[in-house]
């Protein structure tokens, strides 16, 4: 009898769940990276590229594994025509990021055909996708003196404020948000846009930074109330709304919770699965962060049509749609939010992942096409 080769560990934790993984080296520039291809059962897999210096190439495969996962579930929810993937380079950007070497990714990106798409994430910016840019059309995040479409965040927090609209419209049955207290985490690039339009909405807002500088700037500008950075979660307010770092909802912030909605930018806001469980029974709506952060995403990929600011803003609006569609299948379900985000995205991968073949650039005209 013969026995079949004996699996190493990176296959193991490849599962059947990932398309396609590669690593590329590149000895002169430094280059170790990683691209992981989840999904492209919607269209081409794209997601940002992560420059970090991991303490081991097995964090670096867990880590572009996750992400390249989570950005199927992201541009599914979106609405997009497109699948999930991340790159992850291994290193320190501040000592080996180069010319050289972001070039070289470009030319391995150009390899892979168009199925994986880049764009920025940690330690990678707008200059950088211009770098590659040089090397492959498989990129977005670009500059707009290259074509792209520059800073995400104001689309982000435009997103999120529409999302809060439809979470206010689900909690209250009424879409206003005037009058209501709404406590932000984080006023930076995406929180500060936020603010301004909660305040234009007649909201009235509690803020804080651990960066003096930028609450002092919505103080001056919308006249804000403020918070310690380790009390904002604990306000008592109708809206918290996570704009800063992941993992806020977790064992010890959840029971100090004095709010009716949980909606933010924040990506990861959920220590685990199990909080969101936590927040539906406590009766506390919670929109899952990948659906109402997709904004920068959905501005993003509308680089591959040739960047239209005012399309990829009309577009975001459809956060608002997604939102409306996940609470209503939490409620029939009886499922928490963050359970129905994933279903009705897993939902839309295969009902219209059906009608796509595996995506290979160039097949058949009946299959599945490259968006640009
Ligand atoms: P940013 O760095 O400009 O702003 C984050 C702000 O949070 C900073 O001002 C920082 O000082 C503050 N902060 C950090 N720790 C804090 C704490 N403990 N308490 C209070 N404030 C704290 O980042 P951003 O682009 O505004 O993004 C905010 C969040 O939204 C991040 O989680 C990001 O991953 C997510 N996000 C951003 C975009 C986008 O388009 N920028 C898109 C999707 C998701």
């Amino acid at each position: 009898m013969r026995e079949g080769p004996r699996l190493m560990g990176v296959f193991r934790s490849l599962g059947d769940e990932f398309e396609e993984v590669v690593h590329f080296h590149d000895r002169p520039s430094g280059l170790q990276a990683i691209v992981a291809v989840h999904s492209t059962a919607l269209g081409p897999a794209l997601g940002g590229l992560r420059f970090y210096p991991y303490p081991s190439e097995e964090d670096a495969l867990n880590d572009v594994l996750r992400l390249a996962k989570g950005m199927t579930y992201k541009a599914a929810a979106a609405g997009l025509d497109l699948g999930g993937g991340k790159a992850v380079i291994i290193g320190d950007p501040k000592r080996i990021k180069s010319e050289e070497l972001l070039r070289a990714f470009g030319r391995f990106l150009d390899t892979l055909q168009g199925r994986y798409i880049t764009s920025e994430d940690v330690g990678t910016g707008g200059d950088d996708m211009d770098t590659i840019r040089r090397e492959t059309r498989s990129v977005v995040g670009c500059s707009p003196a290259m074509g792209g479409s520059g800073d995400p965040s104001p689309v982000t927090a435009w997103g999120v404020y529409k999302g809060l609209i439809a979470c206010a419209e689900e909690m209250w049955k009424d879409p206003s948000l005037a009058g209501k207290r709404v406590a932000v985490q984080g006023v930076g690039k995406v929180g500060y846009h936020l603010v301004k339009h909660l305040t234009e909405a007649g909201a009235s807002i509690v803020a804080s930074d651990v960066d003096v500088d930028a609450v002092a700037r919505v103080v001056r500008e919308f006249d804000v109330d403020t918070a310690e950075p380790d009390k904002i979660h604990a306000q008592d307010c109708d809206i918290f709304a996570p704009c800063a770092l992941g993992g806020i909802i977790r064992d010890d912030t959840v029971p100090s919770l004095r709010c009716r909605i949980v909606a933010g930018s924040a990506n990861n806001q959920l220590a685990s699965q199990e909080h969101g469980e936590a927040l539906a029974e406590l009766g506390i709506l919670y929109a899952p962060d990948y659906v109402i952060n997709a904004g920068g995403l959905i501005n993003v990929a509308d680089e591959l049509r040739g960047y239209d600011r005012a399309r990829a803003m009309a577009r975001v609006e459809g956060i608002y749609r997604a939102l409306r569609a996940v609470f209503l299948l939490a409620t029939q379900e009886r499922i928490s939010t963050s359970r129905a985000a994933d279903r009705f995205a897993e939902d839309r991968i295969d009902r219209i992942g059906r009608l796509r073949s595996y995506w290979v650039p160039g097949r058949s005209a009946s299959g599945p096409r490259a968006v640009w």
